[in-house]
């Protein structure tokens, strides 16, 4: 199953790869450079993000991007080379929402097999409530937990960690919530 394009050229040398299991006892195909032997491994990516919160209120904003443009997200990305997964949670946030928070512990790790991707998501206390989103945001704003758009939320893994988030809150703890979506 492949979740992104397929390669078509060799990263080392430039010559067209073949997709085949590679000699050295490997299970799976992999895109195999007949010219110089490289194999490309291509493996899932991480998404990190926040759930950014001022007292009862959970900070969502409105997508100016595709997919699920207009549906409301948890301000999330994919992490970058060179960073930590929290600090790009912190990143994500930042570009995003424009808001000014201090970051808290793990909350949700979400494996995403269908898509090849894991999602973190930590828990970030907001120090305002008065936001400056970037231009992949449409408005950002704070909903209580009987506010939330249930209908109207961009991704399974938002809508998952939003009813952890609140469950947790309601007992007055919170875990570190590892589980799939399949
Ligand atoms: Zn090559």
């Amino acid at each position: 199953m492949n979740f992104r394009s397929p390669i078509k050229h060799c990263r080392n040398c430039g010559a067209s790869v073949v997709y085949r299991v590679p000699d050295d006892g490997d299970t799976k195909e992999r895109a195999v450079c007949p010219a110089c032997d490289t194999i490309h491994y291509e493996n899932p990516l991480n998404v990190v993000g926040t759930v950014p919160y001022f007292g009862e209120r959970v900070l969502l904003c409105k997508r100016n991007i595709e997919p699920r443009w207009g549906k409301w997200t948890l301000p999330a990305g994919f992490m970058e080379l060179g960073e930590s997964t929290a600090e790009g949670a912190a990143r994500e946030t930042q570009e995003e929402a424009g808001a000014q928070f201090e970051m808290e512990g793990l909350f949700t790790v979400l494996s995403v097999p269908r898509v090849g991707q894991v999602h973190l998501f930590y828990r970030a206390r907001l120090l305002s409530d008065v936001f400056d989103p970037g231009f992949e945001t449409i408005e950002a704003r704070l909903f209580t937990e009987s506010e939330i758009p249930w209908e109207e939320i961009a991704f399974r893994t938002v809508r998952e960690t939003l009813e952890h988030f609140f469950a947790d809150r309601a007992r007055g703890h919170f875990g570190v919530h590892s589980f799939d979506i399949t």
